[in-house]
């Protein structure tokens, strides 16, 4: 939502120096020229920016700003295809995403976790489980679902390969698992909150947590019932939902609809085991 931009064209056309982007500012100690080497008039997405705000500071006018906008604002340029640096850290993150999910519901965190338990107790590595579910994490089972979800999209012509499916799915989907990691910090945050006025009264959290154990100190509770936790996680799925079809229609344009059915096949996952949190534990 934050993003730098120029206020007008006309300031930079007048500009005679350019000087967020001249090579001699480079190295100032304060007020460079793009660092990443972008040229800020010029700035239609951001996903290149750091938003360091250098060009803010060295543009002679004042054109350049930093703006609150509101989510994924229409007016940027949408990249139709992810580079591979960012589609396999969203296949990775993927896994990340759906293991923690399963982790607010005992069930669909056993049935997550048999397979690598299963791998470990057979392969007589017990010392490895830990390794084993993380390689089951973050390897396996985003490379299972992504296969499902790019075979989908191949199958409806949207993609000429897999390899190609990935890429155009990667950055709308994105909004969707950054959406399932939103429900998860939400349900994190109302049974974690009620700690912080512990931890202000014993920032070490040595003598707080020896309480714990001992049971001399009863936990504080969730702030919220989880039933309230569920209904609000559905609701920020439903809206993940929306504004995933919605990158996918900016940045696929007509072909978008042949990407809506691994989407909601993803989406409909999310709200299953989300639902599962209160509705089925
Ligand atoms: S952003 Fe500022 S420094 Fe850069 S061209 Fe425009 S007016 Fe000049
Ligand atoms: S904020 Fe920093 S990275 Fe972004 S355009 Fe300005 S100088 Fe470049």
């Amino acid at each position: 939502m934050l993003a730098v931009r120029p206020v007008s064209s006309e300031p930079c056309a007048a500009c005679a120096d350019k000087d967020c982007v001249r090579a001699a500012n480079r190295s100032n100690p304060d007020a460079r020229s793009c660092p990443s080497l972008l040229n800020p008039r010029r700035l239609n997405r951001n996903s290149d920016c750091l938003v360091c705000g250098q060009c803010i500071k060295i543009c002679p006018p004042g054109n350049m700003g930093l703006f609150l906008r509101r989510p994924f604002h229409p007016a940027d340029v949408r990249e139709p295809l992810a580079s591979w640096p960012v589609t396999l850290f969203v296949m990775l993150v993927s896994g990340f995403v759906v293991s923690e999910l399963c982790s607010e519901w005992k069930s669909a965190q056993a049935w997550f976790l048999r397979a690598p338990e299963e791998a470990a107790a057979w392969l007589g590595a017990a010392s490895y489980a830990g390794w084993i579910e993380g390689v089951w994490t973050l390897f396996v089972v985003p490379l299972a679902i992504w296969v499902i979800l790019g075979r989908m999209v191949v199958l409806a012509r949207g993609a000429s390969d897999l390899a190609d499916a990935w890429r155009r799915l990667a950055i709308p989907l994105a909004v969707l698992f950054a959406f399932g990691h939103l429900c998860k910090g939400l349900a994190k945050f109302v049974s974690w909150i009620g700690f912080l006025p512990l931890a202000a009264q014993d920032p070490a959290g040595i003598d707080t947590a020896r309480a714990l154990v001992a049971r001399t100190l009863i936990p504080p509770k969730s702030v919220l019932p989880m039933t309230a936790v569920c209904v609000l996680s559905l609701a920020l799925l439903l809206l993940g939902t929306y504004f995933t079809l919605r990158e996918l229609r900016l940045a696929q344009g007509t072909t978008h609809r042949r990407f809506c059915l691994p989407t909601l096949v993803l989406a409909a996952s999310f709200l299953f085991i989300v639902f599962g949190w209160a509705f089925l534990a």
